[in-house]
C-alpha cells in the first residue's frame, strides 16, 4: 500500500464504543484507541490530545468519519442513534488544531478507504453497501465520495412497495434495509446473523442484496461493487448465491464484479485519512 500522499494527515473514526485516531508515518499506520465517552466535550479533549501526539503538533489536515445523519458540508452532526452527543460541530476541531477539517458519514468514509486503498483500488467508480444494524451505501468516483444534493441512501431503495412489506426504520415499507440489515434479520428470526447457518436463509438474504446491487448497476453502473460489514464474514454461504443472483438478474447491463471489503475494522480510520488528504469532491 503506497501511503506517501497521505503522510501528515490524521484520521478520526468515531464509533459507538470506541474512537480510533490514526496517521501514516513511513508507510506504517499508527493508531490511538479511545473509549467513546458520553459527553462530546470529554471526547473532544481526548481527540485533540491524540491528534497532536500522532502528528507531533499540527497535522496537515484532519478527516473525521462519524455516524450520521450529519451534514458533510458544514461538518455538523445534530444527533445519532447510538451516541448521546448533540449538535457536534466537528469542523471546530480545526480552529483548535490550526488545520483544515473534512467530515463525512462512516459508510462514505469506509467506502472511500476501500475504493482508494482496499479492494476497489484501481477502479474509477466504486459503489458498495455497508451491511450492519442498518445498510449504508456509498459511491466513490475518481477517489472522491459522490454525495448528490444531500447524500445518497441506497439502503433505503424500495424493493417492494406493498403496504404488506416489512416496515423500515425510515417509515417506508419494503426498503432493502427492512429485508437484509442485521436488525431486520434479528427482528424476523430472533437471532443475530452470526448465529444463523441455514444456507436457504442466506440464499434468500442474498436475493435481496442482489436485487439492490442490480438496481445500483442500472442507476450508477459502477466498475465494482464492494460489500462491507460483519455479515460478509459469512463467506461463500452468502456470497456464492449473491453473485449467482446478480448474474441472473442483470438483463440490460453486464453484471458488475461484487467483492468483499478487505480493510476490516480499520477502514474507517484509513478513509478519514484519505478524506483529510484529498478533501471532498464536487
Ligand atoms: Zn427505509
Amino acid at each position: 500500500m503506497d501511503t506517501t500522499d497521505f503522510e501528515g494527515c490524521v484520521g478520526v473514526d468515531i464509533g459507538g464504543q470506541s474512537i480510533k485516531v490514526g496517521m501514516f508515518r513511513e508507510e506504517q499506520l499508527r493508531i490511538i484507541d479511545l473509549d467513546t465517552p458520553a459527553e462530546y466535550a470529554t471526547a473532544r479533549g481526548a481527540i485533540l490530545g491524540a491528534v497532536r501526539e500522532l502528528a507531533g503538533g499540527t497535522p496537515r489536515g484532519l478527516g473525521v468519519g462519524s455516524p450520521g445523519p450529519l451534514n458533510w458540508r458544514t461538518g455538523v452532526m445534530e444527533w445519532t442513534p447510538n451516541i448521546p452527543w448533540r449538535d457536534v460541530a466537528y469542523t471546530e476541531l480545526g480552529s483548535a488544531l490550526g488545520c483544515p477539517v473534512r467530515v463525512d458519514n462512516d459508510a462514505n468514509v469506509a467506502g472511500l478507504a476501500e475504493a482508494v486503498l482496499g479492494v476497489g483500488r484501481g477502479h474509477h467508480v466504486v459503489s458498495g453497501f455497508t451491511l450492519g444494524t442498518g445498510i449504508g451505501f456509498f459511491t466513490v468516483i475518481g477517489g472522491h465520495v459522490y454525495h448528490g444534493r444531500l447524500d445518497v441512501e441506497g439502503g433505503h431503495q424500495v424493493l417492494n412497495p406493498s403496504p404488506d412489506a416489512p416496515l423500515c426504520g425510515c417509515g417506508a415499507h419494503g426498503c432493502l434495509e427492512a429485508y437484509a440489515s442485521a436488525s431486520a434479520i434479528e427482528a424476523r428470526t430472533g437471532k443475530r446473523p452470526e448465529e444463523i447457518d441455514d444456507p436457504e436463509f442466506w440464499k434468500e438474504i442474498a436475493g435481496y442484496l442482489a436485487w439492490g446491487i442490480t438496481n445500483i448497476n442500472v442507476l450508477v453502473c459502477p466498475d465494482v461493487v464492494v460489500l462491507a460489514g460483519g455479515m460478509t464474514k459469512r463467506g461463500a454461504v452468502l456470497m456464492d448465491p449473491l453473485r449467482h443472483r446478480v448474474q441472473e438478474m442483470s438483463c440490460v447491463l453486464p453484471p458488475p464484479p461484487v467483492e468483499v471489503a478487505e480493510l476490516g475494522a480499520r477502514a474507517g480510520v484509513y478513509g478519514a485519512i484519505v478524506l483529510a488528504a484529498r478533501g471532498h469532491g464536487e
